[in-house]
């Protein structure tokens, strides 16, 4: 079998996806982007594909390899996620050509179901018990909201006190029947997480995300060290060599590496292996379409350490297109009454895409842009 054709589509709300055809009629999909620069990681895509056409698509390992090392320039937010969706691409066409499912390849299921979490309250946290309320009645019990807008470097209680009032809010309203993790989002900066650290404990969050930027994760440790609350980070972090002196640090309790973002479903499975020997859990980040989330849900399947999938059905980003509308099998993403997903059946990464959709759709490619957030002396802040 020969790797024959790389195609890419934009589509709403902010994805890319690929499509690798071979020689055999078998293709494979992927999802390499990064949100907000999909035309640039595109563009990476296709430089790559050179290294592939007419290669033999069975050989991840030597292909991932000379993607990442064959250009002697590598990692990055770019580079790393051309590589991820090229590299779920070539599982979903392995799995398909032995016909079985990804986690098959992988050594086979370690659970039956993987519990998974929603978004609710958007950049600007609002109304949170009412959509908890309501996910509640639809089965989801477990819950993500961004627990700051922007924060200065040194900022008044009355800023703490609003991050904490929010959470005391669910709390009040809804006692232990919800759990939560609270995104920090890299908006915190670490004289001002270890306030609100300390502060929130007492609510008992499951983690606190991105607690201060992935650039400044020498504070991972010290911060684990003045609250009880489980930090989790590493959606952009990119690779086996990032993680490795973060672990190595200690202070983070969960992983969250992004398998559009970390070289794909190779590169994840041996970062999950890390966690693991560090006593680490894993928690794949995906606010990201269905392609990005079958990956994540073929590691979930086999990683032992695996405790929580994100997932973007109905998340605040998704505006002209949701998870599962360029998806021809969306039953196999049904989530049961505890917001767990089965692990899906199909060979390959068992996702269907509709082709006819995307076509459609990278017509009118989104061009979709995060937010530039100002503090109020009109300097920027992170968002
Ligand atoms: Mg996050």
């Amino acid at each position: 079998m020969k790797i024959v054709r790389l195609t890419t589509y934009q589509a709403a709300p902010r994805w890319l996806f690929l499509k690798i055809e071979t020689d055999e009629g078998i293709s494979g999909w992927g999802e390499p982007v990064i949100e907000g620069r999909a035309a640039t990681v595109e563009a990476a895509v296709h430089e790559l594909g050179d290294y592939l056409i007419r290669k033999d698509p069975a050989r991840i390992n030597d292909l991932w390899q000379v993607l990442y090392r064959g250009g002697f320039y590598r990692g990055g937010a770019i580079l790393m996620s051309a590589i991820a969706g090229i590299d779920q691409a070539l599982w979903d066409i392995k799995g398909k050509a032995l016909g079985v499912p990804v986690y098959q390849l992988l050594g086979g299921l370690v659970r039956d179901r993987m519990k998974t979490y929603r978004w609710v309250g958007g950049d600007r946290p609002a109304d949170i018990v009412a959509q908890m309320r309501h996910y509640k009645s639809l089965g989801y019990d477990t819950f993500k909201f961004n627990g700051t807008e922007e924060l200065k470097l040194i900022d008044s209680p009355r800023a703490v006190d609003s991050a904490i009032e929010k959470v005391a809010t669910i709390r009040e309203a809804l006692g232990n029947t919800v759990d939560f993790g609270i995104d920090f989002h890299g908006r915190v900066s670490a004289p001002m997480a270890r306030v609100l650290l300390r502060e929130l404990a007492s609510y008992r969050p499951l983690f606190v995300e991105e607690p201060v930027l992935p650039e400044q994760w020498e504070y991972y440790r010290p911060l684990s060290e003045i609250s009880s609350i489980p930090l989790a980070a590493g959606e952009r972090m990119y690779s086996r060599t990032e993680f490795k002196p973060v672990l190595a640090a200690g202070g983070l309790s969960i992983l969250q590496p992004d398998l559009s973002h970390a070289g794909g479903i190779s590169e994840c499975h041996k970062i999950a292996a890390m966690a693991e020997a560090h006593d680490v859990a894993l928690a794949p980040h995906c606010p990201l379409g269905p392609v990005a989330l079958a990956a994540c849900l073929q590691l979930d399947f086999v990683a032992h350490n695996a405790v929580l999938q994100e997932q973007s059905i109905g998340i605040h980003y998704n505006e002209g297109a949701d998870l599962l509308d360029y998806v021809i099998n969306k039953d196999d993403f049904a989530c049961d009454a505890q917001g767990c997903i089965a692990a899906l059946p199909k060979p390959g990464l068992g996702v269907e895409i509709d082709e006819a959709r995307l076509i459609e759709a990278n017509k009118q490619p989104p061009r979709w842009r995060n937010p530039l957030w100002r503090h109020s002396d009109g300097s920027v802040a992170e968002w």
